[in-house]
Parts: structure tokens; sequence; C-alpha cells
């Protein structure tokens, strides 16, 4: 199956390789998880790779170190929430934010040669979040970085960049994504997905890659956690042991997903109830209820559904 969402992207680029014709900077916006960072990554890829593959899958030595956000010529920016080796010296910036300090390194970055290929890429993701102060720095870098840097800024909010740093790129828009183009992004990054996982992640992603990626991820940690509603009993002793609330939202996640693969299954409507129920539940964990009284409820609720079937 094609990523026709891509093509007209992938040929513009294709155009830009050719003639080596690169803008300074460009703009990735669309929904959340619409594929823009795998899209951005991807273009990279094709910059380094030895084996010269443009956006197709490529395991040599360039392809894998930009998978892996460690090549050395291709530098990842994201928000510090999101980034998990955060040095945690920007105290000024809100955790969930790219502050000054972050982008002043990339600046100095950019400044330097590139390490093992002829560009230097920088993507930074949720660009938006990026701080006035971090913002008028990388104006600053935009307007005088070298002729073979590329900065690929990443966002869904393109709209709360600063607009003389958007009036500095060249804007690529992208749209929701089928779920042909899904099935097969999906199964790039996840060989040994079923094909089941795959169609289904497809289903309930409805366009966003992120969510069918998390589904997939989630579907394959039950499979070795093996947790099924086939044992009650099981499932209520995990519940019991428990003893924080992300550990509980983690686990009904699980068993949300999980239940939702018996629904498919067996099309029982209990367990649309059940994972209604659930998803219920997970939002009460974000407000204030108390954990004993969101387990004690979970395992009634459970116990009262599942006993007579085990
Ligand atoms: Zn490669």
């Amino acid at each position: 199956m094609k990523l026709t969402g891509f093509n007209r992207e992938k040929e513009i680029f294709r155009l830009i390789f050719d003639r080596k014709q690169f803008a300074g900077a460009y703009i990735f916006s669309g929904i959340e998880g619409s594929g823009k960072l795998i899209f951005a990554k991807n273009l990279a890829k094709s910059l380094f790779c030895s084996q010269n593959s443009f956006f197709s899958v490529c395991s040599c030595n360039d392809c894998n170190l930009i998978e892996n956000n460690s090549h050395p010529d291709v530098i990842v920016v994201d928000t510090e929430k999101n980034t998990d080796s955060s040095s945690g010296e920007s105290a000024s910036s809100p955790k969930d934010s790219i502050g000054i300090d972050t982008i002043k390194e990339l600046c100095e970055l950019a400044f330097l040669s590139p390490y093992r290929g002829s560009y230097k890429v920088f993507i930074i993701n949720d660009a938006h979040k990026m701080t006035l102060q971090a913002s008028n720095a990388f104006l600053k870098t935009l307007e005088e970085s070298p002729q073979n840097t590329l900065f690929l800024l990443v966002t869904h909010l393109p709209e709360k960049l600063l607009a003389t740093i958007r009036s500095r790129c060249l804007i690529f828009e992208f749209g929701r994504l089928s779920k042909g183009e899904l099935a097969e992004i999906l199964r790039e990054k996840f060989p040994d997905a079923t094909p089941e996982d795959i169609e289904y992640a497809c289903d309930l992603s409805s366009g966003s890659v992120k969510r069918a990626i998390e589904y997939i991820e989630s579907a394959t940690h039950i499979r070795t956690k093996n947790l099924y509603f086939d044992d009650i009993n099981e499932v209520l002793d995990t519940i019991y042991r428990v003893n924080d609330k992300d550990g509980l939202k983690t686990l009904l996640e699980q068993l949300y997903i999980n239940l939702l693969e018996k629904y498919r299954e067996e099309k029982n409507n209990n367990y649309l109830t059940i994972s209604n129920y659930l998803l219920n539940m997970l939002n009460m964990l974000q407000s204030n209820i108390n954990l004993n009284i969101a387990k004690a409820d979970l395992m009634i609720k459970l116990y009262g559904e599942f006993s007579g079937k085990s």
C-alpha cells in the first residue's frame, strides 16, 4: 500500500534533493499524531542514508543512528517533559517547554561542521513550546546559520510560533492519514505485530499515528504480561497489588485494550460496558479519586461481571 498522504510532500522533497536546493527551515504542521515527526526523521534518513534510500526502510548505520536519536548530525530537540535525559538545568522554564538553554546549545551546534555527512539537521518537535526567550534565540540562529543547516520545526500549533520565525520557514501541512497509510507505517515500525493488531490499531486511532503506535505497544506489552480476563482472579490480584495511581492507570489502560480485543473475538456486549467503565475510572484517576476507593470499586465491578465466566 502506498503512503498517498505523504506522496505530495515526498515528491516535493525528491525535487529539492535532486537540485540540492534546501530552504534553511521547514515547518511540518498537522494534527497531533499525524506522522509529522516520523516524516521529519525519514527526511533526515534520506539525506544521510549510505544506501541512498529515499523514504524507504533501511537499516544502514546512518539510518539506525537517526532512528535511535544518536546521529551526530541529526539533533532532535524536544520539550523537557518528553526528553528522558533532561539535565534539569533550566529551572526558569516550565517542564513542558523548550527553554533557552536547549536552544542555545542547538545554536552552538548549528555553527559546527557536519560530522558524518554534508548537512546538519535539527528537528524541533513541538516547536510551538519554545519559550519566548528560546524563540528569539532561535530566530537569530535562523537568520545567521550556515547554508548546509536544515531546521525542521514539527508542530500542531504553527500559529503559536513567532510570526518572524514562520516567515522564514516553508510550511508543509500534513493531513490525517488513511487506514492504509497508517498500516504501512505500523508494519514498518513493528515487523512482529500481527495483522490483526495492525488492523485494530488503525480502526481505533482515527488517523493518528501516535495513537496507533501506543495501541500496538500496549498490545505487545499485554501479551508479554499475559493478563487476560480469562482468569478474573489474576486480574483482581494484580489490581490489589498496585500501590500508586500511575501504576493503576497503566494497568487499566492495558486492561482496556485487552478488553476490546476480547470484544473483537467474542462480540460480547458486556465487554463494551466494562470498557466504558474502565474509561470512566481512568478519567476519575486524573482527578482526585482516592486510590483505595478506586481499587475497591474496580474489584467489585470486575468481580461482578466476570466471576461467573471463569
Ligand atoms: Zn540507510
